[in-house]
């Protein structure tokens, strides 16, 4: 153990680890959550881009906007348009920089399902201003992930359903398959900017069908295999 786990020197409180349940018991330590804009080109078209494969690119939510499965998410603050992104959330293993595509997976410990939860009219101001997208991208419990599968138990999915319904009515379907940068082309391009560690989450981009969640939504999400993902949207 490290002894910066046991300082009681700190001025203020330190906080809690955020942290993701992993599936049979054990809990994963979030480090930094990292996410990859336009990844399939459905969305791309959706949000007015060309779908062309340009390099990927890459932003970021603190780690505190985890949040678990099951959990009740308040309505954000400063916003009137909250967006669900469904996606194949990554879990690092393993740290590396500069990884070779074909090593990728050897830094994978695992996989969930994740949603990207955005204020769409902050992200889109920001956008236009050619301003930062914070505001848009990383608040209060932006990051719901479900339980983490590791790659031991489920192999590293390439391909498969990946979908989101809200109130019952599918919203968002897609197929892994579809990704414009594979998984493993985004944790080796992610690599070369920042040196990977165990504890960081990677969003992996969103299919098509994005939209609007309300006060009182129950969103379900599913990709074959994982853990499904569940959440409610605050009645008030
Ligand atoms: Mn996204």
């Amino acid at each position: 153990m490290s002894g910066k786990m046991y300082r009681s020197d700190y001025v203020v409180s330190q906080g809690e680890q955020p942290s993701i349940p992993v599936a049979g018991g054990a809990v994963y330590p979030v480090r930094h959550i990292y996410c990859v804009g336009r990844n399939y080109a459905e969305h791309a078209r959706e949000m007015g881009a060309d779908p062309d494969r340009e390099a990927p690119f890459f932003f970021m939510k603190a780690p505190d906007c985890v949040e678990s499965s099951g959990a009740q998410i308040k309505y954000p603050s400063r916003t009137e348009n909250l967006h669900h992104e469904v996606e194949l959330v990554v879990a690092v293993g393993r740290s590396g920089a500069d990884v070779p595509v074909s090593e990728a997976t050897d830094h994978i410990f695992g996989y969930a399902v994740g949603v990207d939860l955005t204020r769409r009219d902050l992200q889109q101001a920001m956008k236009e201003k050619g301003r930062p997208w914070e505001i848009g991208k990383s608040f209060s419990q932006a990051a719901p992930v479900g339980e983490i599968q590791p790659a031991w138990n489920v192999g590293h999915p390439r391909e498969g359903k990946i979908s989101l319904s809200v109130n019952g009515e599918l919203r968002q379907e897609g197929d892994l398959k579809d990704m414009v940068w594979g998984i493993d082309e985004v944790i080796a391009e992610l690599s070369t900017y920042y040196k990977l560690e165990p504890g960081d989450l990677i969003f992996t981009g969103t299919p098509s069908g994005v939209g609007a969640l309300v006060r009182g939504d129950s969103v379900s999400c599913s990709i074959d295999e994982l853990e499904p993902l569940e959440f409610s949207i605050a009645a008030v």
